[in-house]
């Protein structure tokens, strides 16, 4: 399963990506509508970046789709199987949907190769020989196998955010979902993290990605989906998104940024 990566030498050991779709879905905090209606379907190996306004439902988005929040009507559904509500089901869709956040959330007294190989030891059962094999390959994958017997605080924030995203490969996600990854990077951190995302991006990881990295955004998506008051308000390729946004909202959001 094993295939030459296109830099660094390492193998691609990620897995094939898988679909995801969601289909009317709408959320409310209380008597706030935060998701309207929302289709969209990713296929598998696409990169959609999610932009829009702070509030417009970017998270919530994400977070449906691994179930950390629950959605009031519609479906999302994994290679056209519904999210199970919990159990032992739910443990394990989750484990197929990996999620990286801004802050690195790396478990603080383990080291980092314990980091990446507690999930795979604890929830998928293998051996912590397996375990030390795939968590070395992954981090040698992100450029940080040298810092493997560290603590998280020893190293940069970038090398500890490419930690995380080695943690959540261990686990074979076939979906990658990365809110604002490098938010909480200095700038100089920041490339190095979107280069490892952009990697994975053309091994064929189903990604689903909020940045506002527009660089990022122009060169690795596949397609922008813009949302305005949790609804999905433009979608297009990044080049007609960029050059020629067709709703006022946004041209308003593409005005402050750019
Ligand atoms: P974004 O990621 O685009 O900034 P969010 O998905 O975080 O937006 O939030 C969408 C809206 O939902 C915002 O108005 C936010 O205040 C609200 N919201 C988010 N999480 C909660 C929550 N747990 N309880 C109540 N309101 C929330
Ligand atoms: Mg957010």
């Amino acid at each position: 399963m094993s295939t030459a990566a296109p830099e660094g030498g390492t193998a691609a050991i990620s897995q094939a990506g898988a679909e995801v779709r969601l289909s009317g879905v709408n959320k409310w905090f209380g008597d706030h509508h935060v998701l309207r209606d929302i289709n969209l379907t990713v296929k598998p190996g696409e990169v959609v970046v999610l932009l829009g306004p702070s509030g417009s439902g970017k998270s919530t988005l994400c977070r449906t789709i691994n179930r950390l929040e629950t959605i009031d009507s519609g479906s999302v559904q994994i290679d056209g199987a519904e999210i199970p509500a919990e159990g032992k089901a739910l443990a394990e869709l989750r484990s197929e949907v990996g999620m990286v956040f801004q802050s690195f959330n790396l478990f603080a007294h383990k080291s980092v190769l314990e980091n990446v190989t507690m999930g795979p030891i604890k929830v998928r059962g293998k051996s912590k020989r397996e375990a030390r094999e795939l968590a070395e390959a992954l981090l040698k994958k992100v450029g940080v196998v040298n810092q493997a017997d560290k603590l998280p605080a020893q190293l940069s924030g970038g090398q500890q955010q490419r930690v995380a995203i080695a943690r959540s490969l261990a686990m074979r996600p076939r979906v990658m979902l990365f809110d604002e990854p490098t938010s909480a990077l200095d700038p100089e951190m920041i490339t190095e993290v979107l280069d490892t995302m952009a990697s994975l991006a053309k091994e064929g990881m189903t990604m689903i990605v909020v940045t506002h990295e527009m660089g990022f955004a122009r060169e690795a998506a596949d397609r922008v989906v813009f949302l305005a008051d949790g609804a999905v308000v433009e979608e297009n390729t990044p080049e007609e998104f960029f050059t020629n946004p067709q709703s006022d909202r946004a041209k308003d959001f593409l005005g402050k940024i750019l």
